[in-house]
């Protein structure tokens, strides 16, 4: 199932990685150790956004099942 915010940040020129290794680093941590509000499952996946253009960089923690990957 395709997140429909996802498929808007690839509309708008975002590719599907971090800005550098470090933030991926960073991030991917505190996803791996946060917790689902809705299922309550523990171990989040790690979706970054960034756009090479502007710099802009998004990142969300991803339950398994909703995961755009
Ligand atoms: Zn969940």
């Amino acid at each position: 199932m395709d997140s429909p915010i996802f498929a808007n940040l690839i509309a708008d020129g975002y590719e599907q990685r971090a800005p550098d290794p470090e933030t991926d680093a960073i991030d991917r941590g505190i996803c791996a150790e946060s917790v689902c509000m809705q299922c309550e499952k523990e171990g989040l996946l790690y979706q970054p956004y960034y756009h090479p253009t502007t710099g802009s960089y998004r990142a969300f923690c991803v339950c398994p099942p909703n995961a755009a990957t």
